[in-house]
């Protein structure tokens, strides 16, 4: 979650800073109203203030100009005093004295007598005042003087040698210096200190001497009006002042109030630090609360995801609480529904990705999973796989037609599941083929299994009321006895399948020694088919020599699989499994037609040889082989006697009227028969009185020790005689030595084929060892080569 919330991106950031954003803006708005407001206020209350605090000065002025006044009048009564200045033109020495007297009594700074026309008699001090206007002295109000850069508070008073007259004698004016009034006494009574101008030079102060000179008169001045606050800068601090008249003299003389900011705006500051303190306790809560809103959004949000998350892994059975805001509700519900959705698409695609449409079973990719998945979790735990495969399934089809061929499949599901009480598993694995997981459990013995399947297949089963009966193989594999793993169970169960095919028998248990080279039996069978189009075959020819004349007059044609990479394969590997898969028949054609092409190339060579072709059982089965060897004699202009087809005794015995008929009608052709590997099979010399064959193979079995062995040597002897007495020629093959060939001889056996004379070789190959040798082309044509 930390990793989550640092991105600027996530949701809960973004609620975060637009609430802080918001916050900001809202507190910064209010902040500077109310400031402000306050300050303003804080301001007007200041003012009020300074208009007190102008009356307590001037009412103190007054006072003193009152005190002033009365003193000045009193001395301007007494009779001695009169007398002094009356006589103080002769005697100013003495009237200086008595004036200083006065002025101390009277806590004055001077006293000064003056003519009745305004010139100066007498005064206690050395200076003079300037500018004393007498006639505005006669009124009683504060008025001021300066001299010598000093301010005073002055009172005049007339003194009269008689009283009664009309003028006075001379005038006596009195003053006491400003610095004297205005005291720090003031300072205390009103909270400020005060500035004394003269006109605009402030000269008095109750403050520090600074402000006479660095408060300059332009700040005063020029920021002050009437009765207006202002603000200047002392010393780096921020001042307020207050500026107003208290009188004159020549000049306008103003006092100023003066208070540095943090005094005089003390509540408003502690007001400030108040705010801020709950604006920034706002913020706080406001944060908190956010951060526990967007938090609760985004925990359904991340939940959600969370679910999103596993729902890509393909767990659907997620609980969605449909709750939150009506956002996320609606978003838990089109997750809820998608996850639905998805549910059930999965679960159709899962039914046509792992169940056979036709009979609804799991097919064979869900099969192997089931067997897989059961090995996993219950490892040890033994069970059957039954293979099941359908006996002659494309003679339904082909001559029922698919649709009666799809319903017998379905008819044999059917029953299939009636067995196991829902405990085994069935599948339809392929076009014909059944497979079937049987736990092997006390209950669930497998040859009552086995007779139960058996017992399935022995009531005719009705396709539109054609009753039809119809025979299966079973290839029975155990886990873990068997095989231990999955592939391996299902190749042991295909052997077994494969085996039972080969017996006739209902059913073939697996047994470990057909297991050889079962793997790569397995993949060559889904090779076959693709080998024959890549042209992976190829033929050798091995001679088959004319004992009588010691002449090559026939050759047989042998196949051999070129595989890419397991080398050159011999037939007895391959030619099973193509009969098995179904591939033989077009191998065969192959084999046919490749053989026929070099039978016409050697013959435009001058080498006319009649050739062998090996048929298999299965391929007479298929009744249009006549038809296709038909046409490519045509194609290739060979007489039909010059190809021999080769089938095996066991072939005819197997399906005897279909392979009769079959021989039938290529005899009828002229094409030769020959009845391969004579003596190992079961036929009697009575069957094969009815074969339309014209020559008789001995197998190689009762050859290869002839010289030395009586037994075969007797064997031999009757083959001949009866081969002899039906008319047919005898070969024998497996001839590997001069006696052999002698014995032969003996007997008059007309053809001898095997090692002694020539390996199978291919075709080249083949062409110059017969050019080469001996047997071919030579002038006594007729000697005979046995040693007699
Ligand atoms: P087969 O038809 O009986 O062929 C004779 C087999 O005996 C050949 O084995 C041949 O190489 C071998 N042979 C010949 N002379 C001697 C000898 O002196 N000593 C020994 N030990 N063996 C000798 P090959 O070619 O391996 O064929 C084996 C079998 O495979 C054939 O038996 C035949 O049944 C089948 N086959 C071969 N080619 C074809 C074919 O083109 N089509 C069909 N359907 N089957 C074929
Ligand atoms: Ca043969
Ligand atoms: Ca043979």
């Amino acid at each position: 979650m930390a990793g989550k919330l640092s991105s600027v991106n996530s949701l809960t950031n973004r609620i975060l800073i637009f609430f802080i954003f918001l916050l900001i803006l809202i507190s910064s708005l209010l902040l500077t109203t109310t400031l402000r407001t306050i300050y303003q206020h804080s301001i007007d209350q200041l003012r009020g203030h300074f208009k007190t605090s102008q009356k307590v000065l001037m009412n103190s002025l007054e006072n003193d100009a009152l005190t002033l006044a009365r003193s000045v009048k009193l001395l301007s009564k007494d009779f001695s005093t009169k007398a002094l200045i009356a006589s103080g033109r002769e005697d100013p020495a003495s009237l200086r004295a008595a004036l200083g007297n006065h002025r101390d009594r009277a806590k004055a700074t001077f006293v000064m007598v003056y003519t009745n026309d305004g010139k100066p008699v007498v005064s206690t001090e050395e200076y003079q005042l300037e500018w004393v206007e007498l006639e505005s002295w006669k009124d009683n109000g504060v008025r001021f003087a300066s001299a010598e850069n000093r301010l005073f508070l002055v009172k005049s008073s007339p003194v009269f040698f008689v009283e009664g007259k009309a003028d006075p004698d001379a005038w006596l004016v009195m003053g006491t210096d400003m610095t004297l009034l205005i005291t720090d006494k003031l300072t205390e009574l009103t909270g400020f200190d005060v500035i004394v101008s003269v006109g605009e030079q402030p000269i008095i102060t109750t403050g520090p001497e600074e402000f006479l000179s660095s408060v300059s008169r332009d700040t005063i001045i020029a920021r002050s009006d009437n009765e207006s606050v202002f603000d200047f800068t002392f010393e780096k601090e921020g001042w307020l002042g207050y500026r107003f008249p208290v009188g004159w003299d020549d000049k306008t003389i103003t006092s100023t109030f003066v208070i540095a900011n943090h005094r005089a705006l003390l509540n408003y500051q502690n007001l400030v630090a108040k705010l801020l303190f709950a604006i920034a306790l706002l913020v706080g809560i406001s944060f908190v609360f956010s951060v526990f809103i967007s938090h609760g959004i985004t925990r359904r949000l991340w939940f959600l995801v969370d679910v999103a998350n596993k729902i890509k892994r393909g767990d659907y059975e997620n609980n969605i609480p449909l709750s939150g805001t009506i956002e996320v509700r609606s978003l838990a519900e089109a997750l809820e529904s998608m996850q639905d959705g998805i549910r059930k698409r999965e679960e159709e695609i899962n039914k046509l990705a792992f169940y056979d449409e036709l009979t609804g079973l799991p097919n064979r990719p869900r099969f192997i999973a089931i067997v897989r998945q059961r090995i996993l979790e219950r490892s040890g735990q033994s069970f059957t796989v039954m293979l099941l495969d359908i006996d002659r399934f494309k003679e339904v089809n082909d001559t029922l037609g698919h649709d009666l061929g799809d319903k017998l499949i379905q008819l044999i599901a059917k029953r299939l599941q009636s067995l196991g009480s829902g405990k085994f598993t069935h599948a339809h694995i392929g076009g014909d083929e059944f497979a079937i997981l049987v736990p092997q459990e006390d209950e669930f013995d497998t040859e009552i299994v086995i007779d139960q399947l058996i017992a399935l297949f022995q009531t005719p089963f009705n396709l539109d009321g054609i009753h039809l009966d119809v025979s299966a193989s079973f290839g029975v594999a155990s886990y873990p006895k068997d095989a231990q793993d999955t592939i391996g169970i299902m190749q042991c169960a295909d052997i077994a399948l494969y085996t039972c095919k080969g017996t006739h028998k209902p059913f073939a248990y697996y047994e470990s020694h057909r297991n050889v080279h079962s793997r790569m039996r397995l993949s060559l069978l889904s090779e076959l088919r693709k080998a024959i189009l890549e042209n992976q075959f190829e033929l050798y020819y091995q001679p088959k020599l004319d004992i009588a004349t010691g002449q090559v007059v026939s050759v047989e044609s042998l196949v051999r699989w070129n595989h890419p990479e397991h080398g050159l394969i011999p037939p007895d590997e391959f030619i099973q499994l193509a009969e098995q898969s179904g591939a033989i028949s077009d191998l065969t054609h192959w084999i046919i037609k490749v053989a026929l092409k070099q039978h016409k190339n050697w013959v435009e060579k001058g080498i006319e040889l009649s050739i062998s072709v090996n048929v298999s059982p299965i391929d007479l089965t298929e009744l249009k082989l006549h038809v296709y060897i038909e046409s490519l004699l045509s194609e290739f202009r060979i007489s039909p006697d010059m190809l021999v087809l080769e089938v095996t005794e066991n072939a005819v015995m197997s399906e005897p009227e279909q392979a009769l008929k079959a021989l039938d009608l290529l005899q009828r052709m002229g094409v030769k028969l020959s009845v391969d590997d004579f003596g190992t099979g079961y036929s009697s010399m009575g069957q094969l009185k009815d074969m339309p064959v014209s020559e008789l193979k001995i197998d190689k079995s009762f050859v290869l020790e002839l010289a030395n062995n009586e037994d075969d040597e007797t064997i031999v002897k009757s083959t001949v005689d009866l081969a002899h007495n039906l008319g047919l020629t005898v070969v024998a093959e497996g001839v590997e030595n001069q006696e052999s060939l002698d014995v032969l001889a003996k007997y008059e056996v007309e053809l001898a084929q095997g090692y002694y004379i020539s390996k199978p070789l291919p075709a080249e190959r083949f062409e110059q060892w017969l050019l080469a040798s001996k047997y071919w082309g030579q002038a006594d044509s007729h000697r005979s080569i046995s040693s007699q």
